[in-house]
């Protein structure tokens, strides 16, 4: 609101509103009224696998369509993905210490959790060896697994991430649960059993079984904490009304990152000083070098474990969403990606009486924002050299596995996709002046962004806290682990101003709970505005004679198979 007491600051400000001629306030309405429909109580929070999560896919189908996208998925928009799950039958499921023929039974819950992650033997027994961080980090010459015998048994380990001085991102990347897994069944072991570095097994995210791929081990300290219940050891759900719920997987074996996996648990503090007793240490010990992230010593443990596990399997299906915008010229053939994750939690635990988890940040509103960028490049007649795929993925929420089906099974040749930008809760919370870009430092996109922020007077500036590593932990990592370059993006704040305090709020307050509403506070014009940066973006990937490439120094290089 200009006060019409200063007519000069009035005509002044009304030269670059007549050079732009942007209505903010009206395309943020468009915007926002995607999330109105897709973060409806009608829609159950879209999880996967139901009717609702149905009709918000007719729902991006459908605007792809009114906005003249071409069929881009299998199936006309659609690229159907089958998944399993997988829910453990507690009551007839158990576990077993095995030491001079005695047997003592690990107590379900108290001591230990089995996780139906993995496909789980129906029987198996086997001896334990304890790894430490159970990390092998090349380049920072840690190898934990070096001189042990593993062949056969269930490594035993910590999940924190360790003393090895090296990147967060290699850190983030070697530490998730599917890169540890890789290294410990290559050396031969059937099985892991992981512990909290706080002792609070159990719970943990990274430990969890349905925690993204990428969660960085930070996370194991998350045993307590309920955001991350979502994606507990349930298997993705919000809680599901305090039932258990499954672990879901992409069912193609192909992508399966827990294969060989034979057991999996999570263990408690109080399960960790069974399992070391008779052994040359005392959990106490190793917890106290752990707490501290200090090396830790690696030795068998006494006895055998021996795992029974009744699994209840099912199957469903959820398809990715996939329009394009045909390119021309000789670049047409190559794609640029505009990504973000329709699916959300569904019904679970209830929070102050709701028990719908709606996610309209998470992610209506990154859904939102692909609708309203291929809306607004129609409107522009802008014609873009090469083609932009706009696709809505499915599954993110159970370990980003929609992308990781897409990036798997491209509907395009996967050599010819140049770029992903990544759109997962960006939280436009106040008004835009910074964007954190995740991936900045890594690639040419970085530039890219940079300049088309400027273009609309927004300034960048990397992720405040880098420990979370959140370049890792969505859909884009999925597409970076196939070495394309990538990007995502969060509403920027000063450290110390009003911005950080709403933003750190909300995710303590509204992350992964039923309050992602449609009655929340959000800055609609500052969305609209942010979607106009995301279409300069788009445009310039779309139309630089270059491709995006990953600077030399960057760690996700190594993952690139184009120059
Ligand atoms: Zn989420």
């Amino acid at each position: 609101m200009l006060s019409l007491k200063k007519p000069v600051l009035l005509i002044l400000a009304a030269v670059p509103l007549l050079a732009t001629a942007v209505d903010y306030a009206a395309e943020g309405k468009l915007w926002w009224a995607h999330i109105q429909f897709l973060a409806d109580d009608k829609l159950q929070g879209r999880n996967i696998g139901t009717p609702e999560f149905q009709q918000a896919v007719d729902y991006v189908s459908g605007q792809f369509h009114k906005l003249g996208l071409k069929p881009a998925g299998t199936a006309g928009y659609l690229q159907p993905i089958k998944f399993e799950s997988r829910l453990l039958v507690q009551e007839k499921s158990s576990l077993t210490l095995i030491r001079d023929g005695k047997e003592e039974p690990l107590a379900l819950g108290a001591e230990a959790t089995l996780s139906a992650r993995a496909g789980l033997a129906p029987k198996l027994e086997a001896p334990m060896v304890f790894v430490g961080y159970g990390l092998v980090i090349p380049e920072a010459h840690w190898d934990e697994l070096a001189g042990l015998d593993l062949k056969g048994k269930i490594a035993v380990y910590v999940n924190a991430p360790g003393p090895a001085e090296t990147s967060a991102p290699v850190k983030s990347h070697l530490g998730s649960a599917a890169e540890r897994w890789r290294v410990l069944h290559e050396a031969g072991a059937v099985g892991i059993a992981t512990i909290a570095a706080g002792g609070r097994g159990g719970a943990g995210r990274a430990a969890s079984p349905a925690g993204p791929p990428a969660d960085p081990p930070a996370a194991a300290s998350d045993g307590a904490n309920p955001a991350a219940a979502g994606r507990g050891a349930g298997g993705g759900s919000a809680g599901g009304r305090g039932a258990p719920q499954p672990s879901v997987s992409l069912a193609d074996p192909e992508l399966s990152e827990t294969s060989g996996m034979g057991v999996s648990l999570t263990v408690t503090a109080r399960g960790a000083d069974k399992l070391f007793e008779g052994s040359s240490h005392t959990f106490a010990e190793i917890q106290a070098l752990a707490r501290d992230n200090k090396p830790l010593p690696h030795f068998p443990l006494t006895g055998t474990l021996r795992s029974e596990a009744v699994l209840q399997r099912g199957t469903l299906e959820a398809p990715n969403v996939v329009g394009v915008v045909p390119g021309s010229g000789k670049l047409k053939d190559e794609f640029v990606i505009l990504s973000a994750h329709l699916d959300h939690l569904g019904v679970g635990r209830p929070v102050n009486g709701d028990s719908i988890y709606n996610g309209a940040m998470d992610n209506a509103s990154g859904i939102a924002t692909v609708i309203e960028v291929a809306r607004l490049l129609k409107e522009s007649k802008f014609k873009p050299k090469r083609s932009m795929i706009f696709l809505a993925v499915t599954a993110e929420e159970k370990g980003e596995l929609g992308s990781r089906y897409f990036a798997a099974h491209p509907t395009v040749p996967f050599k010819q996709i140049v770029a992903d930008i990544n759109l997962d809760m960006f939280l436009p919370l106040y008004p835009l002046k910074v964007i954190e870009v995740q991936g900045l430092m890594e690639s040419t996109l970085g530039e890219t962004v940079k300049a088309a922020a400027e273009a609309e007077g927004v300034a960048v500036q990397i992720d405040q806290e880098p420990a979370e590593n959140r370049f890792i932990r969505s859909d884009q990592y999925s597409f970076i682990r196939r070495g394309v370059p990538a990007l995502a993006f969060k509403f920027g704040y000063q450290p110390g101003s009003p911005d950080e305090t709403t933003r750190k709020n909300w995710v303590r307050d509204r992350y992964h709970k039923p309050s992602d509403d449609l009655s929340q506070p959000v800055d609609t014009a500052a969305a609209a505005k942010f979607d106009r940066i995301i279409l300069r973006l788009m445009e310039t990937v779309a139309n630089d004679a270059a491709r995006p490439s990953w600077h030399q120094d960057s760690f996700f290089r190594r993952f690139a198979t184009e120059p």
